[in-house]
């Protein structure tokens, strides 16, 4: 299998250069990419249906003669239009095809073929619009491929065709055959024969759940070999005295537990040990990670250390930079800001401070990665919402110091079964606790009739003195995010709210001009921020105390939660109003989940209980290597493959042994595509 990696896709009949561009745009530059390029579902044809049988609304097969045919007809744009009538020998059905000449002659002459569409039912006629057609043999079941533009299913099914035309007769399997026999699971050889061209529909489930299993323990084995090969000895600077007692009394607040467990995990990981430290910390949003990161930066600070903390944003830097000022300007530690908003003088300013060693914490944004910055002696490195920054941006500003100590900190709460495979290669703190005093948003779901209501109420908080965000409908395939956004404002100023000082928030805004909203929202200046779904992760505005979320159902658990977390911030009470007209049973009961509890960590565990590991994995949070087939997995086959890496690593830590050189090389191929570090 591993040969055909090596095998251009221009070998294959049919493909040329101009085609093998399209197919690289899919992530296929070979024969065994194509091998590894699963269906995104099936066309069943082996079991034709009856018309009047056939349920409505969903694909189906329709075995029928045909009756009558009607020339194709001209109709506007230049297309041609004809229809035909069919029958299965009881009902009678309309069948129209737009452009299809060809498809024309072939039916023309009659006889009997299989129609693969869906249905319409109306007054008693049935119709079927622009179905595939083939041949009454049929064709079993039919892999249907995930397209770009200029490719279509067909054309890759043909090219995966002649990929699988070329395995040998006996791949080499990179799972061990203990595995294969203990976890009961199905040859690699079956299963990537039967995911692209199955005899039934038992066989795609026995080739997806082996598929499944060996993608997710690859990735598992991946993390943790990166753990193990990142903590290589190096000589790093170290605390010798912990002066986190110190800091805490500089606290307006007591601590809570989990921030002290939290702080003392990073001092032992920056203590006397040969490596550095290389630690995430998890906490839901306002769990207070600012004032963990504060403590760990005043003991580094005290031993000698430099620190940097990168936030994604301006305006999240700037609010580091106000708290730790606050606390400790008066202390002796000085503190700068470095952001690329700052003038050519005084960026130089800071560039000097750093390099002197004046400067003992920076916070910036990732102008602190710019080739300018030099430091005197940087110890420990800090990013906050990790999630937004990609790999390589860590790691060049890991780069500006010699084997730095390493600290990320995320907002996204994440399930600790899952937590331990996708952030593998980093230790784990999580802040379990919130800060006493915290009040509950209250949460209610609404339907459509009830937004008139909610709207009243939104306005009522903007009298008040508050501020309200509202999230808008995600927008239609052909509608843009401005057009939505805009519309929807438009249609405001009909309500109660049309009187409000508003924004509009959208994605297609550059980095600066988001800013500016942001910051006029936050200085108050602005009453009601219209949304789509790009709300600054972290951005603090304690006086926005209504978070209304159009649309609700097309979001995740933990989207919503997030979303959630921008009110609550304040001593107001909080709201959070979902919207959603979705009348299915699993919806709403998924969106009920956010009515009941305001636990981060609770909810992502009933995201992966209720739409399994997929979602997490999409997300893409650092940098992970995009899973293919193990988001249509579940919980069991996590925990089964969980199993199963312990086992083999029990084994053969470093997977050197001859009977995972298999799985060595899949584990590369998998984390090469992510752009991520090698692990040969
Ligand atoms: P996040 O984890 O979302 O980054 P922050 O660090 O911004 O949270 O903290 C949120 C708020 O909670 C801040 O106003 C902070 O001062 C406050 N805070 C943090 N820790 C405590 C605590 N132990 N007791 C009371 N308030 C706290
Ligand atoms: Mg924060």
């Amino acid at each position: 299998m591993a040969s055909l990696y090596k095998i251009p896709l221009t070998n294959l009949s049919g493909i040329g250069d101009k085609k093998s561009e399209l197919f690289a745009r899919l992530g296929i530059n070979s024969a065994g990419d194509l091998i590894r390029f699963y269906p995104r579902s099936y066309e069943d044809w082996s079991k034709p249906c009856m018309i009047a049988d056939a349920p409505a609304g969903t694909l189906c097969c329709i075995r029928a003669f045909v009756e009558k045919v009607k020339p194709p007809a001209r109709i506007r744009g230049g297309m041609t239009i004809f229809k035909l009538t069919v029958c299965d020998g009881y009902d009678y059905m309309t069948v129209t095809f737009f452009n299809q000449k060809y498809t024309y002659d072939k039916l023309r002459n009659g006889g009997e073929f299989l129609f693969y569409g869906t249905i319409k039912c109306t007054d008693g006629r049935f119709e079927m619009t622009s179905p595939s057609i083939s041949s009454a043999e049929g064709k079993g079941i039919h892999p249907v491929y995930p397209q770009t533009a200029g490719l279509s299913t067909k054309q890759i099914e043909n090219a995966v065709r002649q990929a699988v035309k070329m395995l040998p007769e006996k791949i080499n399997d990179p799972l061990p055959e203990d595995i294969l026999a203990e976890y009961g699971l199905c040859s690699l050889d079956f299963a990537v024969r039967k995911i692209h061209f199955p005899d039934s529909a038992s066989d795609i489930e026995t080739a997806r759940e082996r598929l499944a299993f060996e993608e997710m323990l690859i990735l598992q084995l991946g993390m943790a070999l990166l753990k193990s090969t990142g903590r290589k000895e190096t000589s790093c600077m170290k605390i010798y005295k912990d002066h986190s007692e110190e800091f805490f009394s500089l606290l307006p607040f007591e601590p809570t537990n989990a921030q002290r467990r939290a702080v003392s995990e990073c001092i032992s990981d920056m203590t006397a040990k040969n490596y550095p430290m290389n630690r995430l910390i998890q906490g839901d949003v306002g769990s207070g990670k600012t004032a963990v990161a504060a403590a760990v930066c005043y003991s580094a600070v005290r031993n000698g250390m430099q620190c940097a903390m990168m936030a994604p944003t301006e305006i999240l830097a700037s609010q580091h930079f106000d708290s730790l000022s606050a606390l400790l300007a008066d202390k002796g530690i000085n503190i700068s800001l470095l952001t690329g908003s700052l003038t050519a003088a005084k960026k130089r300013e800071v560039y000097r401070q750093l390099g002197s060693g004046e400067t003992d914490i920076v916070i910036g944004t990732h102008a602190l990665i710019s080739e300018d910055v030099h430091f005197a002696s940087l110890g420990l490195v800090i990013t906050d919402e990790q999630h937004r920054f990609g790999v390589a941006q860590r790691a060049a500003l890991i780069a500006k110091g010699e084997s730095p100590h390493i600290m990320v900190m995320s907002a996204t709460p994440i399930p600790r079964t899952l937590a331990l495979m996708i952030f593998g290669d980093l230790d784990l703190s999580v802040l379990d606790e919130m800060p006493p005093g915290r009040q509950k948003v209250g949460t209610y779901l609404i339907d459509s009739p009830k937004r008139q209501r909610a709207y009243a109420f939104l306005k009522k908080q903007t009298d008040a003195g508050r501020q309200c965000y509202i999230v808008c409908p995600l927008v239609e395939q052909n509608d843009s995010e401005l057009q939505s956004a805009l519309e929807y404002a438009d249609n405001l100023k009909n309500t109660p709210l049309g009187s409000c000082r508003t924004a509009i928030l959208h994605g297609r805004m550059k980095a600066k001009e988001k800013e500016d909203v942001m910051a006029a929202f936050s200085s108050g200046e602005i009453q009601l921020l219209i949304s789509t779904t790009v709300i600054e992760v972290g951005v603090n505005v304690p006086n926005a105390t209504v978070m209304m979320i159009e649309n609700a159902e097309r979001f995740g658990l933990s989207q919503l939660h997030q979303l959630r977390g921008r009110v609550g911030r304040g001593s107001e009470k909080s709201y959070c109003i979902m919207v959603s007209d979705s009348q299915s049973a699993a919806t709403r009961e998924r969106l009920q989940v956010m009515c009941r509890t305001n636990d981060g960590f609770r909810i992502a565990d009933e995201d992966l209980r209720l739409r399994g590991p997929g979602d997490f994995f999409g997300s893409r949070q650092h940098g992970l290597p995009e899973l293919k087939v193990a988001g249509m997995s579940d919980m069991a086959v996590l925990e089964r493959t969980q199993d199963a890496a312990r086992k083999i690593l029990g084994q053969d830590p470093g997977l050197s042994l001859r009977c995972h050189r298999g799985l060595m090389f899949e584990i590369s191929r998998l984390f090469d595509k992510a752009g991520g570090e090698s692990l040969q």
